[in-house]
């Protein structure tokens, strides 16, 4: 298991912790995509992020994150499963921002003015939808906030991606502790002070740290035991059939003028970049079927 997550919990049942290292997935997406330093930064942290938060949903559930704001990079999208699949692009890969004090500026590139979107599919009819006003443009920060605000969950999160001068990612993972009812005032305090005085995820990866070793930092002198540890993976949920549902999606009139003039169609995942090819004979298969329906 190269990309995993481990989910942990206090055995008196009010403090929950995950941890993660996403090293190994974080490199497939940034190489998918092109992306600068800091664009790697903030894809890999908001992979990382929702890979966290797809660990607390239940069965056949399943979420998107949509970081959306001023700066330069203008969006970054994650989508991810209970299974421990994840996948995300950014709306400029090659975006070129200046290091602030020596460090790529993740918050510069995505901008402090915008939003937080989580839609949860959580089974039901109507998905679930929360949004908040960004926090910083740091990730974490904003899917801490996202918690406390939209669910009043307290939560901490910590993510962290190193990104070498030629590109290369050596670092990427990340933890999200949350405290639930009934809230000990005291365990919460002591977590407060043991998360401020931590060093950071990327100094703790770069030290040997496992997921494991964070979260034994984290819960020093909380009796805790482990819950499950499973793989994260790097993966596309697009098909033949979901990109045809775009296309009918887009009406008959855009299919037959797509016929007319191109006489074919390419369509392009976001996500994994899998270029989709419709012939004439196709399309035309389409309207028609769209028109009988
Ligand atoms: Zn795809």
């Amino acid at each position: 298991m190269k990309n995993y997550l481990v989910r942990v919990i206090s055995d008196t049942l009010n403090v929950l912790g995950l941890a993660c290292v996403t090293t190994d997935l974080v490199n497939e997406a940034c190489r998918l995509h092109g992306t600068s330093a800091t664009a790697s930064a903030a894809l890999g942290r908001a992979l990382t992020g929702g890979a966290l938060m797809a660990a607390l949903l239940k069965d056949g559930q399943r979420l998107a994150l949509k970081f959306e704001a001023d700066g330069p990079l203008k969006k970054i999208i994650v989508e991810a499963e209970c299974t421990g699949t994840v996948r995300g692009f950014v709306g400029v890969p090659d975006v070129d921002v200046p290091l602030k004090e020596g460090k790529l500026d993740v918050k510069a590139a995505l901008g402090r003015n915008g939003f937080l979107t989580v839609i949860k599919d959580i089974g039901i009819k109507e998905p679930y939808s929360g949004i908040v006003q960004l926090r910083t443009g740091g990730i974490a920060e904003d899917i801490a906030f996202y918690f406390v605000e939209s669910e009043q969950i307290p939560s901490a999160v910590g993510l962290g991606v190193f990104v070498e001068p030629h590109g290369d990612i050596t670092t990427a993972g990340g933890y999200l502790i949350q405290t639930l009812p009934p809230s000990d005032e005291a365990m919460v305090d002591k977590l407060v002070t043991r998360l401020e005085g931590m060093p950071s995820v990327t100094q703790l990866m770069h030290s040997g740290k496992s997921p494991e070793d964070m979260l034994e930092i984290i819960f020093e002198g909380i009796k805790y035991h482990i819950i499950e540890k499973r793989e994260i993976v790097l993966t596309c949920t697009c098909s033949r059939e979901r990109i045809e549902r775009v296309l009918i999606s887009l009406g008959s009139k855009d299919i037959a003028a797509m016929i007319e003039e191109q006489g074919e169609a390419e369509v392009t995942c976001e996500f994994c970049r899998t270029r989709h090819h419709f012939n004439r004979d196709e399309l035309e298969q389409l309207l028609q079927e769209m028109q009988t329906s």
